[in-house]
């Protein structure tokens, strides 16, 4: 099952009597693998580290709902596939950061998740995980629409998934170190997708305000974009680079 035999699957479907439909979106939140490196995750095309992690994440207080006032709690217990997506940091639901519950370097380990949970289960059950609620930026809203509905209104819809956001991670982290803030994931990809879903003209606005050194003129090095180029090439985030006549110049020096 773990390995996504088409065997193995097939029969799971059949003894669970899942639909065609049923097993179609419990793999698609599973992510399947396209290729060595890369994953099909709800239609999109994924690096594979982005969903697949040693270090497991999760919303404890969804899991804590499930279980409790159960006699057989871990039968009501569930992982949602959202999890898995390391560009989702919270639980919208419940306003709770996704936290690491348990880290395996073995996958089958890791994945084994009826074990995993079953140890877990008195921590979840005396809030041990639980930590301040956050409130959830618009770049939150954005990926769980577009994960769970494919629904996006914004500029990034016609961008690949994976690369939208991943950039806007990278652009609002270089915003914000050029603004000398702190730089943490969430604040970043809120920063980053606040430009980047305004489309081309936003985001070249950000990338010259990048470039620009503190007299105003623009500065001849990469500065803070520089870990933006130096993102492994995924075809996406060129394209994404190409829809910005700034980026294209931009792109060739590096
Ligand atoms: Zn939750």
């Amino acid at each position: 099952m773990l390995e996504q035999d088409a065997l193995a699957i097939e029969t799971f479907a059949a003894r669970s009597g899942l639909t065609p439909e049923q097993r179609a979106t419990l793999l698609s939140w599973t992510g399947e693998r396209v290729g060595d490196v890369r994953m099909l995750f709800r239609g999109e095309v994924f690096v594979s580290r982005a969903l697949r992690n040693p270090v497991v994440r999760g919303c404890p207080q969804c899991l804590r709902e499930q279980a409790e006032g159960q006699n057989r709690p871990l039968r009501y217990m569930s992982m949602s596939g959202d999890w898995l997506c390391r560009g989702v940091d919270i639980c919208l639901k419940h306003r709770h950061p996704l936290v690491p519950l348990w880290s395996c370097q073995s996958r089958f380990e890791r994945d084994n998740i009826g074990e995993r949970l079953a140890m877990i289960l008195p921590e979840l059950f005396s809030g041990r995980f639980e930590c301040e609620h956050v409130e959830p930026f618009e770049y939150d809203r954005w990926l769980d629409l577009r994960l769970s509905q494919g629904l996006d209104d914004t500029w990034l819809a016609k961008q690949a998934l994976f690369a939208a956001m991943t950039f806007c991670d990278l652009l609002g982290a270089a915003l914000l170190r050029k603004e000398g803030q702190e730089v943490d994931g969430r604040h970043a990809k809120a920063a980053g997708f606040a430009v980047a879903s305004q489309g081309p003209e936003s985001i070249q606005e950000a990338l010259e305000r990048l470039t620009r050194a503190e007299d105003g003129e623009h500065t001849v090095n990469q500065g803070e974009l520089k870990p933006i180029f130096l993102w492994p090439s995924v075809t996406s985030i060129a394209m994404m680079r190409a829809s910005t006549g700034f980026a294209i110049s931009f792109a060739t020096m590096s």
